[in-house]
């Protein structure tokens, strides 16, 4: 590592937020701060719509602290740079000893340059040129190609320095988490759901997350696979809350009284009331689903009417549209992949009917559930509530 090597974090969305910028690039900022933590010591602080990641020790964990700044959702890109004076002198020698291996392995490169700082003697074309000359001469087998470079050195002049760094990679994107509101998200073993949760924290949503265990039909393995994936999801999201409610009891007396096509409706619509309970109390004002139209018989347009009928708050699926390759795409991209694929049984695979209705009518699934004391069951359910902190 330079010595003093930072990083540059290039604000999305947020920009266009008008009035409420100053809140999102709070946000942001402290959202950026909390996660580069475990990686080490460093001042986070924002400027003209840029984040500054400064390493306060020598100890910082530099590559760490990158993979963990391009999970910040708010973030369009991030660089690794090196600060110098704002002297063209300070910015060659810099560019020269910073960027020497990616010198090595070019064959052309440009200089492209930005002025934060307006009151820079020379415009931006001026101080490309005259870094461009001067790192041509030092590099004479790398030859200037403003069209198509193999590397384009980067040279920002801002308040206090100039950054000298080679192209940035691209962010999260999204918004900050917590500019989103709050919601409660179900998160079963599968591959869907944590995909579905990603999205909504992309978008800036503080997720809770529930799980419905069904011992002993399901196991402690598959719990435990399911706070695995929560703690996998904590690398974009930061620290997760995760419930943990009793099942068993609902799906046994759906299996005792009522009819066996309605199994699996009857029991999402006691996940919704469940879910819905834990959201009220922890003053989140949306749920979330990983359910994706025409996956599964419970996922029919009907067979999701029959669900949305005892949802008092709204239904997020942002997977509504997706298809199973670009879910599946999507997880091995966030990282929860291999451990959905691990092979436990979800409390919905447990008592599946062997003809389950497709095209449900609601009065026949409400008269279907009639047959149970519906807030008797609930009420006990949530007696057996457990949540655990997930941290990154
Ligand atoms: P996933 O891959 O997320 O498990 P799926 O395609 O298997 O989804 P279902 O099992 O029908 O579909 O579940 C639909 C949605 O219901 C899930 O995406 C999830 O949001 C929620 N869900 C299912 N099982 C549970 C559970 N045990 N705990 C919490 N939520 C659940
Ligand atoms: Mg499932």
């Amino acid at each position: 590592m330079r010595q003093n090597e930072m990083f540059l974090l290039k604000l999305g969305e947020v920009v266009l937020k008008g009035q409420n910028r100053r809140s999102f690039e709070d946000r942001l900022v402290a959202n950026a701060a909390r996660r580069l933590k475990p990686c080490g010591s460093f001042q986070v602080y924002i400027r003209q719509s840029t984040i500054y990641a400064e390493p306060v020790t020598e100890t910082c964990d530099m590559e760490a602290a990158y993979a963990a700044a391009r999970q910040v959702f708010g973030v369009v890109s991030v660089a690794r740079a090196a600060p110098c004076e704002k002297s063209i002198e300070a910015i060659v020698e810099t560019a020269r000893d910073y960027l020497a291996d990616a010198f090595a392995s070019a064959r052309s490169f440009k200089v492209e340059s930005k002025r934060a700082d307006k009151n820079y003697p020379m415009n931006s074309i001026q101080l490309s040129q005259a870094v461009g000359g001067e790192l041509a001469e030092a590099f004479p087998h790398v030859k200037v190609d403003v069209h198509s470079p193999d590397l384009t050195v980067h040279v920002e002049i801002r308040e206090k320095h100039a950054y000298v760094h080679a192209p940035a990679v691209p962010g999260a994107g999204g918004l900050p988490v917590g500019m989103g509101g709050h919601a409660v998200s179900l998160l079963s073993g599968g591959l869907d759901s944590p995909v579905s949760s990603w999205m909504m924290a992309r978008r800036g949503v503080e997720l809770e997350m529930v799980h419905f265990v069904s011992p002993p039909y399901t196991s402690q393995q598959a719990q435990d696979k399911v706070l695995e994936l929560a703690r996998l999801l904590t690398a974009w999201c930061g620290r997760l809350r995760v419930h943990i409610v009793p099942f068993t009891e609902i799906q046994e007396e759906i299996r005792k009284n009522c009819p066996e096509e309605y199994f699996t409706l009857i029991m999402r619509r006691f996940m919704m009331r469940l879910a819905q309970a834990v959201a009220r109390r922890a003053g989140a004002r949306a749920l979330v689903t990983g359910e994706s139209l025409g996956q599964v018989a419970s996922q029919t347009m009907m067979a999701l009417a029959a669900t949305d009928d005892v949802a008092e708050m709204p239904v997020l699926r942002p997977l509504i549209g997706m298809d199973k390759v670009e879910i599946i795409r999507m997880s091995r991209e966030i990282g929860t992949y291999d451990t959905s694929i691990l092979p436990y049984e979800d409390c919905c695979t447990v008592f599946t009917p062997r003809h389950p209705a497709t095209r449900p009518k609601l009065e026949d699934v409400r008269a279907a559930e009639a047959r149970l004391d519906v807030e008797a069951l609930v009420a006990k359910s949530l007696e057996g509530e457990e949540w655990v902190w997930v941290k990154p």
